[in-house]
């Protein structure tokens, strides 16, 4: 396990921060992704369902690929446990098994390189933190996403310590926070030396949202920030596996 002391950050940062916005929501391409652009900085997508799959969208994913975002896998489907009331008959995670996971993260893929997504590394989160398949959820598909992808976001709540954390469990925090909460998140992360990933879903809209007032507040605080890193979720996760 490495020595958590002598890590250091890329460019003398005290600390790293992702942006990671889940769903592909209206509210993400309303007023994130021209935020975003206005403050250079990058985010990481994690689009699903509709969001992903909408044709209205797909120029909307090119762009936003073409901009040098991340787009991160989160299946076509979203399965969850058949106790979400949002899960689509038949794509609960109990009817899921490791075989059609893999053939449908593939075409997850497929979907998103068809955006001219050229990045080779890819980074998968899990929907609604979830991990396991088959009828009684016993049947992990974590060593799936191990040998396919970089780096995975989980759900739990914390900080991210670089020797520490899970690399295909990442922690992060869900926000529905003001502006000074986003910040705050922030600086805590600058105290302790540690990498915190933020899961937005709707900004200034849809649902477990911040407002665009505070996610551009956010934004504000980040750039040009010599004391933080802010990097896609991707080169953060590569970053501390190369150097703890
Ligand atoms: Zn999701």
């Amino acid at each position: 396990m490495a020595d958590n002391k002598s890590f250091k950050w890329f460019s003398n940062a005290r600390c790293a921060i992702s942006l990671t916005y889940d769903d592909g929501i209206g509210s993400q391409f309303l007023n994130a992704v021209p935020q975003l652009g206005r403050y250079g900085i990058k985010g990481t997508f994690f689009p699903s369902t509709w969001g992903l799959t909408n044709p209205e969208n797909r120029e909307k994913w090119k762009k936003i690929a073409a901009d040098g975002h991340e787009i991160g896998c989160h299946t076509l489907h979203h399965p969850c446990s058949d106790s979400f009331d949002f899960v689509k008959k038949g794509y609960s995670l109990q009817e899921y098994t490791i075989d059609r996971m893999e053939k449908e993260i593939n075409d997850n893929i497929e979907t998103i390189r068809g955006f001219g997504y050229k990045e080779k590394e890819l980074v998968f989160a899990y929907p609604c933190g979830q991990t396991a398949v088959g009828p009684r959820l016993s049947v992990s598909y974590k060593p799936l996403i191990e040998k396919m992808f970089i780096a995975a976001r989980g759900t739990f709540s914390g900080y991210a310590k670089p020797g520490e954390f899970p690399q295909y469990e990442a922690p992060c925090f869900g926000v529905e926070e003001d502006g000074q909460g986003l910040i705050n998140i922030v600086k805590e992360a600058e105290k302790t030396g540690s990498w915190a990933i933020i899961l937005f879903h709707g900004v200034g809209g849809d649902y477990i949202s911040v407002t665009a007032e505070a996610h551009e507040t956010l934004l504000k605080y980040l750039k040009g920030n010599k004391d933080v890193w802010t990097a896609r979720f991707g080169d953060a996760a590569r970053y501390i596996k190369e150097n703890v």
